[in-house]
C-alpha cells in the first residue's frame, strides 16, 4: 500500500517562531512526531512518504503515487486538515484521519469526507484499522473505547521519514498522561491520569536511531509531563547521562513538567546532568484563588517564584505557560502576571485567553452552566490569538484587553532584554560539560557559517539599528562578565525578540479585530456561576 502522510500547516503562533527560524535555515520548530509513530505502528510492507505542509507543499508525483492519504492534526490545523481532505478526496484517494483534533471531535465537519476515522492511541486501534483496509472496507472508525496502551510496545518512530533539516528540533516521547487533574486540560482526557512510560532502552534506542541519522541538534521530550511517574523518570536520567557522556553529549534536552519539579532537588541535578537545558512549566496564574478554582492545586503548595528560581538554578531554563480569564478572576490579572514575569526573569512566558477544549472538566461544567458560546465542533483549540470561547464571570474586552496589553508590555524589546538579562544572572552552569573533556567540548560548539550570520543579523538589528542598542551592548557585558558559561545561549534568548516584536503586532491586531465584531455589551456569567473560591 503506497501511503502518503501529510500534516496540515498550523496557523502563526507563539512558538511558531518564524523569524528566528528564518535566520538559521529552518522551516519548523517541531517534527509530527505522532504521524512518524503511526508510520512505524502500519505495515512495514507499506511503502510510505510523508510532507509536512510546514515545511512545504505536496508535488502532484506525490499526489500520483499515493494510493491511500492519513492525515493527522491538532485542533489549531483544522482548516487546513479540511482543505487537505478534500484535495485527496478529489484526486479519488480514500482518505484516514487521526490525531488529537479526530479523537476529540470526529464528526467534525472538517472530517466529513474523510473514509477512515482511526481515534485515539494508534497502538490499539491501527490494528483494527489495517485489518479492515486488508478486508477491503471502504470506510470504518476505530476507538479504543476508552482503554490505554502500553507503551513499551510502541516501536521506535520512522524517523528517516521525514526532512531533517527542515527541523530546529526533533521530538522523542518518553511519557503519555499527567497524575494531575487541571480542568481546562484535554491532556487527561486524551491520555488519562496515569502516566505510562517506555523503558530506558526503548528510548535510548531512539536516540541511537536519530544519531545515526546524523541528527545533532536539540531534542524535546514531549511528554505531557516528563515527571508524571518520577520513579521511572528517575530509571530513565541514569542511562540516558550515560548514553550522553559516551557520545559526547550531541543533544540538549528540553521538555515540559509540573513545577513540583522544584521540590526534587535529585531530579533536577540528573536533568541537568543529562543536559536538560530547558523546562516548559504551566504556570498558568500567580493568583492562588483561580489556580485552586481550575483546579491546579500543585501550583498553590509552594512559591512559584522561588520554584522558578530553584530549577533555574540547575542551569535548567524555565519557559512558561500563562492564562488569563478563569472564573472569578479580580481586575489586574495581566499586570499581575507581568509583575510576576518580571520578577522571576522567565524569557519565554507565553500568554492565552483561557479555552475551553470539548471534553475537558471545563467543558462539561460551563455546558451545564449554559455558558459555552460554541459547539464543540467549532473549538479553534488554544491558541494566542482567540478570545475566550464562553461567557466569562468579568466582561470580556477587559481581559481581552488586560491580555493584549501585558502580552505588549512582556515583549516590548527593551522590557525583554532587561528580563532576559536579570534572568541569565541566575541561571546555573551547566551541569553536565563536568563529565565532557574540554577539547570535545570546544570541538562540538564550533558555529557553523549559518549561525554567524545569524549572529551578525541579531547584532545588526539590535545593537545597531533599533533603539534596543545602549541595552544590547550592556547586558552582553554584564552577562559576560557574571555567567560566561551561559553567555552562548544568552544571545540565542535575546535573539528570541526577533519573533517576539512581530508576534506582538499578531496578537493586538488579530484580538483587536474580534473585539470590534461583538456586540456592545456582551454577557458576562451571573455571579452564582462562580465557584466558591477556597484556596487548596
Ligand atoms: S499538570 Fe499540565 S498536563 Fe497535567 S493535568 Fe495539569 S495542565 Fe494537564
Amino acid at each position: 500500500m503506497r501511503t502518503l502522510f501529510i500534516y496540515p500547516e498550523f496557523p502563526k503562533t507563539f512558538w511558531s517562531y518564524e523569524k528566528i527560524l528564518e535566520l538559521v535555515d529552518r522551516k519548523v520548530l517541531l517534527p509530527p512526531l505522532g504521524m512518524v509513530t503511526v508510520a512505524a505502528l502500519l505495515p512495514q510492507t507499506w511503502e510510505m512518504k510523508l510532507v509536512d505542509r510546514n515545511v512545504r507543499e505536496v508535488r502532484d508525483d506525490e499526489w500520483d503515487w499515493a494510493e491511500l492519504v492519513v492525515i493527522s492534526g491538532m485542533i489549531v490545523q483544522k482548516a487546513d486538515m479540511a482543505a487537505q481532505i478534500a484535495k485527496a478526496k478529489g484526486r479519488g484517494l480514500p482518505v484516514a484521519v487521526g490525531g488529537p483534533f479526530a479523537s476529540s471531535t470526529p464528526d467534525a465537519p472538517e472530517l466529513q469526507l474523510a473514509d477512515f476515522k482511526v481515534l485515539d492511541e494508534g497502538e490499539i486501534t491501527l490494528p483494527q484499522f489495517v485489518e479492515a483496509i486488508e478486508r477491503g472496507e471502504k470506510e470504518g472508525r476505530f476507538s479504543a473505547n476508552g482503554d490505554k496502551p502500553d507503551v513499551t510496545a510502541t516501536p521506535i518512530p520512522r524517523f528517516d521519514l521525514l526532512e531533517l533539516d527542515a527541523y530546529d528540533s526533533m521530538s522523542v516521547q518518553f511519557s503519555r498522561g499527567c497524575p494531575f487533574q487541571c480542568e481546562f486540560c484535554d491532556i487527561i482526557v486524551l491520555y488519562g491520569r496515569k502516566p505510562r512510560t517506555k523503558t530506558p532502552q526503548q528510548l535510548i534506542a531512539e536516540l541511537q536511531y536519530l544519531y545515526d541519522l546524523g541528527w545533532r541538534r536539540s531534542i524535546f521530550l514531549v511528554d505531557d509531563n516528563f515527571i508524571g511517574n518520577k520513579r521511572n523518570a528517575k530509571l530513565l536520567l541514569p542511562a540516558l547521562k550515560q548514553w550522553q557522556i559516551e557520545h559526547g553529549y550531541p543533544f540538549s534536552f528540553a521538555t515540559e513538567a509540573s513545577v513540583d519539579l522544584a521540590s526534587d532537588d535529585e531530579l533536577m541535578l540528573m536533568m541537568a546532568e543529562c543536559r536538560f537545558d530547558s523546562v516548559f512549566l504551566g504556570i498558568e496564574t500567580p493568583d492562588e484563588a483561580s489556580l485552586s478554582i481550575a483546579g491546579k492545586h500543585q501550583n498553590t503548595r509552594s512559591s512559584l517564584e522561588e520554584s522558578v528560581d530553584r530549577i533555574t538554578s540547575y542551569g535548567i531554563r524555565v519557559m512558561a505557560g500563562f492564562i488569563i480569564g478563569f472564573d472569578g478572576e479580580k481586575t489586574g490579572a495581566g499586570d499581575r502576571i507581568v509583575t510576576f514575569v518580571s520578577r522571576t526573569g522567565i524569557p519565554a512566558a507565553m500568554m492565552g485567553m483561557l479555552q475551553a477544549l470539548p471534553n475537558t472538566g471545563l467543558w462539561h461544567r460551563l455546558e451545564k452552566e449554559g455558558r459555552l458560546i460554541q459547539e464543540k465542533t467549532d473549538a479553534k483549540g488554544v491558541n494566542q490569538t482567540n478570545l475566550l470561547n464562553f461567557v466569562p464571570t468579568r466582561p470580556i474586552r477587559d481581559i481581552a484587553n488586560e491580555y493584549v496589553d501585558a502580552f505588549c508590555r512582556l515583549y516590548e524589546p527593551n522590557a525583554y532584554i532587561d528580563r532576559v538579562t536579570h534572568y541569565y544572572t541566575k541561571v546555573g552552569k551547566p551541569r553536565w560539560q563536568q563529565y565532557v573533556k574540554r577539547a570535545a567540548l570546544g570541538k562540538a560548539t564550533l558555529p557553523t557559517w549559518t549561525d554567524i550570520r545569524a549572529l551578525g543579523i541579531v547584532i545588526w538589528r539590535q545593537g545597531f539599528v533599533r533603539d534596543t542598542r545602549f541595552r544590547f551592548w550592556k547586558s552582553l557585558f554584564t552577562i559576560a562578565r557574571k555567567n560566561p558559561d551561559n553567555f552562548e545561549q544568552f544571545v540565542v534568548t535575546l535573539a528570541h525578540n526577533e519573533h517576539f516584536q512581530e508576534y506582538r503586532g499578531v496578537v493586538t491586531r488579530e484580538i483587536q479585530d474580534q473585539l470590534a465584531s461583538l456586540p456592545p455589551d456582551p454577557p458576562t456569567a451571573p455571579r452564582q456561576a462562580d465557584r466558591e473560591l477556597q484556596p487548596a
